[in-house]
């Protein structure tokens, strides 16, 4: 049994130092931090098990195909897939909307055919649908945030029509936090015939997800971002919906036969993994979800609740700091502003200060435009941060004031 006093322990980068001050990781909503139980298996795989999956007959290519499969079957557990067989491993969130762009999306989208997204979304989940409206023909309709930083879910509704072919949307906003309803978004838009996707990079490593519950077609999940290695996610994706589509790339493992007359697919998922896929990056990511149950969502989320209202009283009560989009419904993201000082400013100097936060557009730069923005400064928050990190974080953002301000 963790205690979130002790989760820290697990991870071996936490302890160190940035010239003489120890280091305050507030930059989980970039990439978290790794547990040494995610080290060890991504070790212990190169040291002990290292072969190629599916092909071999010998003991090793069968303890690494074990393993790679034990975490698809340990992913959808922990997400409510129906099956393992709905995940398939990815690059991660980015490759996985990509693959539905380029797998699901071309191929049936005529002109005039509508996607809609929103206005908070990670460039990740605007320009592969950009691309696939240039190759098609179809149009890319926004809706829009409101001035808390939550989305416009009337204007949302008001959206959707029986042109709206797909409907794309954030769990979480990478860039001020917005949890979405997703479950209610993608009732209303599933009424009107769309096929959905979750963009969930934000989510997993945060809140309890259920793919079942949500009832989306497609959940798109970053590895990097949930105690796994950079390298690795997973597309969720409907059992049926992963059987209708055609594959995206060609390779090994993704045939059942070929020959230069006639090549037939894999059954789902293996027709959407060509070629050796990261077999260390999804063992390592079965070991963060291990980690993930051995904590369990509920007291990552209390905890990191309490940290954001800690967190957003310590940054109001500085004066010249505003926050961004700090709405009622939000993960552990703090996005703000210094009066004065340009957010890449408060960076360096609470670099300095050995405090780690993300300074810019954070990929989304329409939504900074929509609050008439360039930049922030996000710090963001995970299981095994402290209100002492954000005490830290106080008192580094007034030292920037002070020398800049
Ligand atoms: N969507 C969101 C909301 C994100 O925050 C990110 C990563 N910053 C991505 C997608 C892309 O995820 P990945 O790094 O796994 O490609």
């Amino acid at each position: 049994e963790m205690t979130t006093a002790s989760i820290v322990d697990n991870f071996p980068a936490l302890r160190q130092s940035i010239g003489d001050k120890s280091l305050v990781y507030l930059d989980s909503a970039a990439t978290t931090q790794k547990p040494q139980s995610v080290i060890d298996a991504v070790t212990r795989y190169y040291e002990h098990d290292n072969a190629n999956i599916h092909r071999g007959v010998h003991t090793l290519s069968q303890r690494a195909t074990q393993s790679y499969e034990n975490a698809r079957k340990n992913i959808a557990s922990l997400l409510g897939a129906n099956r393992p067989e709905e995940v398939i491993f990815v690059r991660g969130a980015t490759e996985a909307i990509n693959m539905i762009a380029q797998a699901w999306a071309r191929p049936r989208l005529v002109e005039g055919d509508e996607i809609l997204i929103t206005e908070m979304e990670h460039h990740s989940n605007i320009v592969p649908w950009q691309i696939v409206c240039e190759q098609t023909g179809a149009i890319l309709k926004v809706a829009p945030v409101l001035d808390d930083g939550s989305l416009d879910i009337e204007a949302y509704k008001s959206l959707l029509s029986e042109d709206t072919v797909l409907v794309s949307i954030a769990h979480v906003s990478n860039a001020i936090g917005t949890i979405n309803p997703v479950q209610e978004l993608c009732a209303f838009a599933k009424e009107a015939g769309a096929t959905t996707v979750v963009d969930g990079a934000q989510a997993c490593g945060h809140l309890q997800v259920n793919f079942q519950e949500i009832d989306c077609d497609f959940y798109a999940v970053s590895g990097h971002k949930m105690f796994g290695p950079t390298g690795i996610g997973c597309l969720l994706g409907k059992y049926e919906v992963l059987q209708e589509m055609e594959p995206w790339q060609g390779g090994g493992d993704m045939i059942l036969s070929v020959s230069f007359e006639e090549t037939t697919w894999n059954d789902v998922p293996f027709k959407f993994e060509a070629g050796t896929p990261n077999i260390a990056g999804a063992i390592g990511l079965g070991a963060a979800v291990q980690f993930i149950e051995g904590i369990g969502y509920e007291t990552m989320v209390s905890h990191e609740q309490e940290l954001l209202a800690y967190g957003r009283g310590v940054l109001e009560n500085i004066e010249g700091v505003t926050l961004v989009g700090a709405s009622e419904h939000n993960a552990g993201v703090l996005s703000f502003t210094v009066e004065g000082v340009h957010p890449h400013d408060v960076g360096t100097i609470l670099d300095h200060a050995g405090v780690a936060i993300r300074t810019g557009n954070h990929c989304a730069e329409p939504l900074m435009r929509r609050f008439g923005l360039s930049a922030t400064c996000r710090a963001s928050l995970s299981v095994y941060n402290t209100t002492e990190d954000l005490d830290r974080l106080g008192l580094a953002v007034q030292e920037a004031i002070r020398i800049l301000g």
